[in-house]
């Protein structure tokens, strides 16, 4: 199965194929045909999946050839917004947008995001100039609509993205007034992982004879740990660092560095942005050590900057968020990082800041663990896309060499719930905790995780 045997027009399997992909996954097998049918869809299918890529390539295919497949011309000065996408996050709908512009960069279509918590004004500015596909917070299109700066009278397709979130966050009225404003005659796409009454009394309001499908829950460690790469200049993760931090609230923070040089820098830059942090590595004396832990584990510091070695052996785990400043070199040590989040039946969050020089240990780790992570770029943190990888400096005391795991190290990493398992030299006690699997995905550890991470779509 390729992209292009699904009926997706050249531009976009041509972008799809430059990004990496060349093999669909099981729902855009399943939903590329359905949407380029013309019809109505319901799909039950989680972050993880593929959806994104599910809705987007389809749409994209539709809005920029015409009946017969050949592309079409589009008269930039008479744009209208063909196509509207709503999530519930402000997180979400900054991906989904970056996805549409990846996929799409090959059509002439153009796409922009609107989302609360950021200045109305560039959002107005950007509408006015004419864009045909649109992804939304609902909240802030309400803004919009009740200001008149948005036209949604030309709207030829509808997705509600994780719907069932949106239903969680309260979102259904604004859906509702959102809905009302929009033309009859249109296409409505709906994405939901999970499916309660509510869900199916909007489907039921919403969608015309749709096309169902399902694709099965995955079971690993991405369902209890969440799990996100930010993409950014090697040069802004610090200001990224202290971005996420501050605009989340972050109380109890570990941060990775790859060396102990790396960690002393980073607590003297978030110490001058006025974020609590001390490092513990190996040129740090036991009784620093010792103090910068109790503190950590006490909630009195707010974050400990830790390198690979001087955290394993010691007692911290359970923690809400844990950040990969620099990824490991040695991919078995993202998997014994990322063991270290989540708590007993709610999810933890890992976050990396990826450079452009550390895209091929991302490779290798995204190859031990089986999965692709979700990227996701910050508004104001764009990384340059012309950026020259540099040589990345290897964790001291090592030598650089990828397999210098000193011999007998046992290192402790929490099987969270079924998932993170080391793949050598681990132990694995840490026990259970997680969600039971992450199979029985429920609602309420995602949103009650997302609440907490302020990332409301209003
Ligand atoms: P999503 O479920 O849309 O959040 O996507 C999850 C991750 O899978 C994202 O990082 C996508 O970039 C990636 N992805 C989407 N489609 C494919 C594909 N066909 N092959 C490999 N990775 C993919």
């Amino acid at each position: 199965m390729s992209f292009s045997s699904l009926g997706l027009s050249d531009a976009i399997v041509r972008a799809v194929t430059e990004h990496g992909y060349t093999v669909p996954t099981p729902i855009q097998t399943q939903a590329i045909p359905a949407v380029l049918g013309g019809g109505d869809l319901l799909a039950g299918a989680q972050t993880g999946t593929g959806k994104t890529a599910g809705f987007t390539l389809p749409i994209l295919h539709r809005l920029s050839t015409d009946a017969n497949g050949a592309a079409l011309v589009s008269n930039t000065s008479t744009r209208a917004i063909r196509a509207l996408i709503l999530t519930p996050t402000r997180e979400l709908a900054a991906q989904v947008e970056e996805s549409v512009r990846v996929y799409g960069k090959y059509t002439k279509l153009n796409s922009a995001v609107i989302f609360g918590g950021v200045g109305i004004n560039p959002q107005i500015k950007q509408l006015k100039h004419g864009v045909d596909i649109l992804v939304a917070t609902p909240g802030r299109l309400l803004d919009h609509m009740g200001q008149g700066t948005v036209d949604l009278s030309k709207i030829e397709i509808l997705i509600l993205d994780e719907a069932d979130r949106m239903l969680d966050m309260g979102f259904i009225r604004d859906i509702k007034k959102v809905l009302a404003v929009l033309p009859p005659k249109r296409q409505n796409l709906l994405f939901s992982a999970t499916f309660s009454e509510e869900i199916k009394a909007l489907a039921d309001g919403l969608l015309n004879k749709p096309a169902m499908i399902e694709v099965a829950r995955r079971n690993s460690t991405v369902e209890v740990i969440a799990q996100k790469i930010h993409p950014v200049d090697r040069d802004k993760k610090h200001p990224m660092l202290s971005y996420l931090i501050k605009s989340n609230n972050w109380t109890q923070v570990l941060v990775f560095t790859r060396t102990k040089h790396g960690a002393n820098k980073l607590v003297e830059q978030l110490g001058a942005d006025g974020i609590g942090a001390l490092a513990i590595h190996g040129n740090k004396s036991q009784s620093a050590r010792t103090r910068a832990l109790s503190e950590f584990k006490d909630g009195t510091l707010q974050v400990l900057v830790a390198t690979d070695i001087a955290a394993r052996g010691i007692d911290i785990d359970q923690l809400p968020h844990v950040v990969n400043y620099d990824l490991p070199n040695i991919p078995e040590d993202y998997v014994h990082r990322i063991g270290r989040t989540g708590r007993a039946g709610a999810t933890g969050e890992a976050v990396s800041l990826v450079c452009v020089d550390e895209h091929e240990m991302l490779k290798d780790i995204e190859k031990l663990i089986k999965q692709t992570l979700p990227r996701q770029v910050l508004p104001g943190f764009e990384p340059d896309l012309n950026a020259r990888a540099q040589p990345v400096q290897l964790r001291s005391g090592t030598g650089g060499h990828r397999n210098a795991r000193p011999a007998g190290t046992v290192v402790r990493v929490k099987a969270a719930g079924g998932g993170a398992k080391p793949r050598s030299g681990g132990g694995g006690g840490g026990g259970g905790g997680g969600n039971g699997g992450g199979a029985g995905r429920s609602s309420a550890p995602r949103s009650a995780a997302n609440h907490r991470s302020g990332g409301r779509g209003r």
